[in-house]
Formats: structure tokens, sequence, C-alpha cells
């Protein structure tokens, strides 16, 4: 059992959270209060012990990634099986966010719904909660591993543990994770463009075994719109809709939705194009860009 897991904290937990975990742990697994907790009792204080001093833990710790062949080996096939007892990353979950000009020039706040793994909340991971029993593992008989033609190797139904979890958590059955809905809020950056990407450390899915959370990466898409987009501005098509000879003015909206006036020169023609200064969007120096005013 890996005893990060066993007590629900992090790979990286401190004396103090290790400390809390127990406390929060034992009271649940108490023989005096749950006479079914018993062994569960004694591995939480097992795994207490091993976890507090700093030497033990830095030995278990040294197990627990130990590199020989044979424990690659057993690694590659206890994956291979979908198992592992190895402390992992929780995956990293990507999304894509529409933003207008307005979002852009702004730096608007945008909320967004996803869906991630979180850690169980009624197991905090491990799969064991007050129901639970555990009891010898009947493929290795309690010894965690099995014999093969390539000798011992680690037993494939309890993953070395030499017991199974009886009744495990109803929440998440056994898996020490949930699917649940998640909500994030985060400012559109400033003169954001098509394919511009904003990490959000740790919104990802939740880690194994005492892992980390993976990140979220959203990725953006600039709607420009009514708006046509160039390396120097924005061009805005307004239609002309009879020969101009003199001057006039025509009323347009910016990306901000600000009414402006214009002046058009007289015998203004198809494709011109009016410049009217930093009214456009935002470049990555930082400057308001040019709007354009194209006839057609
Ligand atoms: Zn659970
Ligand atoms: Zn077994």
């Amino acid at each position: 059992m890996n005893f990060y897991r066993l007590l629900g904290v992090a790979y990286n937990a401190t004396p103090d959270e290790i400390k809390k975990a127990y406390r929060k742990k034992v009271k649940i697994f108490h023989p005096d209060v749950n006479p079914d907790g018993e062994e569960v009792f004694k591995l939480l204080n097992v795994a207490y012990e091993t976890l507090i001093n700093p030497d033990k833990r830095e030995q278990y710790d040294k197990l627990l990634n130990k590199n020989s062949l044979l424990k690659v080996f057993e690694d590659k096939l206890l994956e291979f099986l979908g198992f592992t007892d190895k402390p992992q990353k929780g995956s990293d979950i990507r999304t894509t966010v529409t933003v207008s000009l307005e979002d852009g020039l702004l730096g608007r706040k945008k909320t967004i719904k996803y869906k991630r793994k979180v850690l169980c909340p009624d197991c905090e991971g491990n799969g064991i909660v007050k129901e639970s029993r555990l009891i010898k593992c009947d493929k290795c008989s309690g010894e965690g591993r099995i014999q093969t033609k390539l000798g011992k190797i680690v037993c494939f139904k309890c993953l070395g543990k030499g017991f199974v979890v009886k009744n495990p958590c109803g929440k998440c059955g056994g898996l020490g994770y949930t699917k649940e809905d998640q909500y994030i809020s985060f400012k559109v950056p400033i003169g954001v463009e098509t394919g511009d990407k904003l990490t959000v450390k740790s919104m990802g899915n939740c880690g194994l075994n005492g892992g980390e959370y993976g990140n979220l990466i959203i990725r953006f898409i600039l709607d420009t719109g009514i708006f046509e987009k160039t390396s120097d501005g924005l061009i805005l098509n307004v239609k002309l809709e009879k020969d101009i000879s003199e001057y006039e003015y025509i009323r347009i909206k910016n990306p901000l939705n600000e009414v402006l006036q214009i002046k058009i020169p007289p015998n203004a023609t198809k494709n011109q194009l009016i410049k009217i200064s930093q009214e456009g969007y935002i470049n990555k120096s930082g400057e308001r860009t040019n709007l354009y005013i194209r006839f057609i």
C-alpha cells in the first residue's frame, strides 16, 4: 500500500500535513469505534511512523522510486494492467475559449465550466472508508508476490499489498477520484491573439497515489466579428452608398462599440482606406493599433 495514498496526503506533504491527516484517519478506524477497522488502523500507524520519521521516509521514498530492473518490469506490468502504486501526476486538461476584440482590449474577466477528476472527498484518494475492511488477497495468499516462470513478481490483484479492500468507498468505487464540474475565472490577457495559451497551474486532473494535480491549459481563439484583422490594425468595410462630392461625416463603431464620427474626403473611392489612429486592437508591444475604413 502506498503510504501517501493511505493517509490521503500529497507526495511532498509536510510533517504537519501528515500529522493532521493521520489524526483524522485514526479516529475513523480506531478499533474502539470501528471494530472492523483494526487492520486499517494498524496500517495507518505503520504509514504514519514511516512518513513522520525523516530517515524512514527517505528510505521509503527510495523504495517507492527504486529503479532496479525487476522494479521497472513490475511497474511496467502494473501500468499495462492499469494499476500502479507510484505517485503519478494528474494529466493536463486542454480547452479552447473564444474571445471578442472587446475582451482582449479590456482584459475582461471570464468564467468557464469544465469537467475534471478530483480526489474523492469521501476517501481522500485511497478508496478506503469507515465501512471498508482489508481482507487477505487470495491470489498471493497475502504474500504480495506470485510465482511465475521468470521468478517472483508483484501480485497484480493486490499490487503487492497482500490484501484487498472489501467495501471500498461508495462514492468513487475505490478509484480514489470522481469527475466533477469545475468553474474557473480568469482575466483575458490584453491583446490576446488566436493560438495564445494561458496555463492555470494545478487545475487539471488530480494525480494518483499522492501525485500532484495536472494543469489547465486554455487556448484562445480571437473572434474579430465584423472587423478584419491585419498585422498593423483592423479594417472595417463600409458600403459606399453614393458618390461623395464634398466632405461628409459618417458614424461608425470601434471594436469597443463606441460611436466615432469620421470625416470622409470628397471623391472617396472603393477600396480606399481611411485611417483612424489608435482605434484598433492591441499589438504585442501593448500599443493600440489603427482602425481603417474600407469602402466597398
Ligand atoms: Zn472515494
Ligand atoms: Zn495479492
